[in-house]
């Protein structure tokens, strides 16, 4: 979901008192000579604008060479929720300090820099010196915080996925509920997440005459994408309770009907939500309406720092926010603070080439339950398990989605050739693309994915896509020359009919072969690998409770999702982050739940 054009205007006093004596208005042509200001200089304004995670970021600006009066986001496209945050806060906070050096917003980095560089780009326009407002922002008073102690059944760290399903099934299943996020918003990882849901045995499926890819498939196909070092027992459970936990979500309000395979397999358990939308944002924003009507307390901005321990059982959290320091007792604990594939440092302790890197990961994705869980005697599992997605791109870090293939889309190198199958498992396909000739690849779809596949619109509009109304057209604004020309124009018609024949005599390729790409316009996406799920974590059982290192299980200490290790494996099947974090976090919110009540 995005928002096409928000208003986030933000007038410093200055501006709203020359606005009600002067009628200073702000415009969005370039600029225009304005009222009179404080310093006695004319005001002016002026539209800058800069990119953002998904295209341009647009501001309209008041301003003279000694003083931002105004500034109004008149066009974005970040993704909501997280870059509207930024919107909403960093013009505010600029013009409030009068620097463009503020904090950008935690998870929403990119596009806080692109507001602030849209304004830099306005003050140009204008021939105003950017110099006075490179300061150090005065500090906002560093007030002291104040000590609270709260009490509650279950205490929930972290309101991505795990967290948010963790907190409404505890709620739903009776417990008083707190939960704890350390972002300004709910969703982490989780409302980035753009396939589906994998599930096995869903009434979706029987419904769709699928009766090929039920749990033992499901179980087989993740083992097998793991590399068999998945903890079978885990993967056995989360299959065994995937159709349930789709079942749950359609009592939530959130149906996933359509069924299609994912990346890694060849079966059909891929649940999408009906509208084609990203399945990430979908579930979030359904799963913080159930968590708000089962009256769990969401605390945002609030970072849980320590696991309070009583007699070797946990005991509540220690957490912080901007003015408070909480001290809040629960009788269960259920960490589900995601990955760590924002935390660099923790990710070259297991694999030092990680260092550059690109990652999908949003900001919040440091570790944070790891390191506490270790602090009370946690174990850990498959740590060194750091997935590369093979669609990413680079500029931004943003992850094309699995459905693109999944639809029929293919990749070709800079010689306009296949070089994979396409749809292998995602460590498969992102060894592949860095074999290639500058380590990249273009994904390649057409307008009927388009039409199909909401976030390839996105794309579009965002200005990722080239695209071409012919096959040679499109090799030509992908920037190919000579021999890679005619290779692609040859690598298309070949594709065709080989999804013509359904057989890939090339690479095997044996899913997302419904449909040939004979759709024009053509579409291409420059991409490559980047850092995207933490398959190792926490050690946990089939009850989601945290193992330690002497192999018992931590009393009143669970845990679901990212935050955890053993269900993935040595790689994660696409589908598999969302069904892990719905099983598991209902398992923990009813087994954290039931402990409380003894
Ligand atoms: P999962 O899919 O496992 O739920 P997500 O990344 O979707 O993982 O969600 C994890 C959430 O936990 C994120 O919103 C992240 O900001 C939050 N989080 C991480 N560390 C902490 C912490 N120390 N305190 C509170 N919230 C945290």
């Amino acid at each position: 979901m995005k928002i096409q054009k928000t208003l986030a205007r933000v007038l410093c006093g200055f501006c709203a008192a020359a606005m009600l004596l002067t009628g200073c208005q702000s415009s969005s042509s370039t600029a225009a000579s304005q009222a009179g200001s404080a310093s006695g200089e004319v005001q002016q304004v002026a539209t800058g604008s800069a990119k953002g995670i998904e295209g341009d970021v647009v501001v309209e600006v008041t301003a003279d060479s000694t003083r931002i009066y105004s500034i109004e986001v008149i066009e974005q496209n970040e993704t909501e929720g997280i870059g509207s945050v930024a919107v909403e806060k960093i013009p505010g906070m600029i013009v409030e300090s009068q620097s463009l050096l503020v904090d950008g917003i935690a998870g929403c980095t990119v596009t806080s820099d692109a507001i602030k560089n849209a304004v830099r780009s306005a003050l140009e326009a204008m021939g105003i010196d950017a110099a006075p407002f490179d300061v150090e922002p005065t500090a906002g008073g560093d007030a002291e915080r104040t000590d609270e102690t709260l009490e509650c059944d279950v205490v929930v760290v972290g309101a991505g996925g795990a967290g948010l399903t963790a907190a409404a099934q505890a709620a739903e299943n009776g417990a008083s509920v707190i939960i704890l996020e350390k972002m300004p918003i709910v969703g982490g990882n989780s409302l980035k997440a753009t396939g589906g849901m994998n599930a096995a045995g869903t009434e979706y499926q029987a419904a769709l005459g699928i009766t090929d890819s039920g749990v033992a498939e499901f179980i087989e196909d993740t083992m097998n994408g793991g590399h068999q070092i998945n903890d079978l027992d885990l993967v056995t459970t989360m299959a065994e309770n995937s159709a349930e936990a789709v079942d749950w979500l359609a009592s939530i309000g959130a149906p996933l009907p359509k069924v299609e395979a994912t990346g890694g397999t060849v079966h059909k358990y891929l649940h999408e939500p009906e509208d084609g939308s990203a399945v990430g944002s979908y579930l979030v924003d359904k799963l913080s309406k159930q968590v708000e009507k089962m009256g769990v307390q969401l605390f945002l901005e609030t970072e849980a720092t320590e696991i309070l321990m009583e007699n070797g059982a946990a005991a509540g959290v220690l957490a912080q926010s901007a003015d408070t320091n909480y001290t809040i007792h629960a009788k269960a604990v259920v960490l589900a603070t995601g990955g760590f594939g924002a935390n660099y440092d923790m990710m070259t302790q297991y694999n030092e080439s990680l260092a550059g890197a690109v990652t999908t990961n949003h900001a919040g994705a440091t570790g944070d339950g790891i390191t506490m869980g270790v602090a009370v005697g946690a174990d850990t599992v498959d740590m060194e398990q750091i997935q590369l997605h093979p669609t990413v791109y680079q500029e931004t870090g943003l992850l094309v989605s699995e459905s693109v293939r999944s639809m029929g889309g293919i990749l070709v190198n800079s010689s306009g050739k296949r070089f994979c199958n396409d749809l292998a498992t995602r460590d498969a396909v992102s060894a592949a693309e860095l074999e290639q000739e500058g380590s990249y690849a273009y994904i390649i779809f057409d307008q009927r994915v388009v039409d199909d596949l909401a976030s390839t619109k996105k794309y579009i509009q965002n200005g990722l896509t080239v695209q071409a109304d012919t096959y040679e057209g499109l090799a030509e604004a992908m920037g190919l020359t000579g021999d890679a020309v005619s290779n692609f124009v040859s690598t298309m018609e070949t594709w065709n009919a080989s999804v013509a024949a359904g057989v890939d005599e090339e690479f095997g390729r044996n899913n997302g072969m419904d449909e040939d790409l004979s759709t024009a316009p053509y579409y291409a996406i420059k991409i490559a690998p980047g850092i995207h799920h933490t398959m190792g974590g926490l050690k946990i059982n089939t009850e989601a409770q945290v193992i330690s290192t002497e192999g018992e299980a931590i009393p009143g200490l669970y845990a679901a999702g990212e935050t955890t290790g053993g269900v993935h494996g040595g790689n994660r099947i696409g589908g598999n982050a969302v069904c892990d974090f719905v099983v598991f976090g209902r398992i923990a919110g009813v087994n954290a739940s039931d402990y409380a009540a003894g």
